[in-house]
């Protein structure tokens, strides 16, 4: 499975793609030549549905006190620290319990040890669970009402299930693509499918 991978091309008006967001690790410079080699080079596999976000040839295996998961599939490009997104589901697996976060919001995140080809890396914090989000333009949030980090629901709606998503983060920038991001838990619960469209909603 595709880290980011949009499930959606055509939708209608108001309506925000979903994008299901597989386990992956963003790293830093510092790390992933540490996992991988001083000779490696962090290599564009697949683009991603944002702009300049791409998923490398790289993989890495993620060990806790419980169990491993392999392949875990690396981002790029670096980022200042390392974080590792994985699902509540990943990290029974692990044996781990980190905390719902937004991207790049790591103090007291769960520590997670990171192994690559080259070396072993023990993370004392850096594992978290994404929290849900909306990526959007300044247009698009304009239209929606919305501004950048403001909290919102949105509706998942098909044939099989209804659910709300709640406390999902509204995020605002130039380089986002109207995408709304959840996780393989998310998606599962809420039966997702190709042509997937959320509706969003206020809070309260
Ligand atoms: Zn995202």
């Amino acid at each position: 499975m595709t880290n980011h991978q949009t499930l959606v091309s055509n939708s209608v008006a108001g309506a925000i793609p979903i994008a299901v967001s597989a386990r992956h690790c963003h790293v830093s410079e510092e790390d992933f030549f540490h996992l991988f080699g001083a000779n490696a080079q962090l290599k564009v596999w697949k683009e991603l549905s944002q702009p300049g976000q791409f998923a490398a040839e790289q993989v890495i295996t993620i060990k806790g006190p419980r169990g491993q998961i392999d392949k875990v599939r690396v981002l790029g490009p670096f980022r200042q620290d390392t974080q590792i997104e994985i699902s509540q589901t990943d990290a029974i697996k692990l044996g781990v319990s980190p905390p719902i976060r937004m991207s790049g919001d790591l103090e007291n995140s769960s520590p997670i040890t990171l192994i690559g080809t080259h070396g072993i890396l023990h993370k004392e914090n850096g594992l978290i669970i994404a929290q849900a989000h909306i990526h959007m333009s300044e247009t698009e949030a304009a239209s929606f009402n919305v501004a950048d980090q403001d909290i919102v629901k949105v509706e998942i709606t098909n044939e099989v299930r209804q659910i709300q998503i709640m406390n999902v983060v509204v995020r605002v920038s130039p380089n986002y693509r109207l995408e709304m991001h959840i996780d393989t838990d998310e998606a599962n619960a809420a039966s997702i499918t190709t042509n997937q469209t959320g509706k969003l909603m206020k809070m309260g």
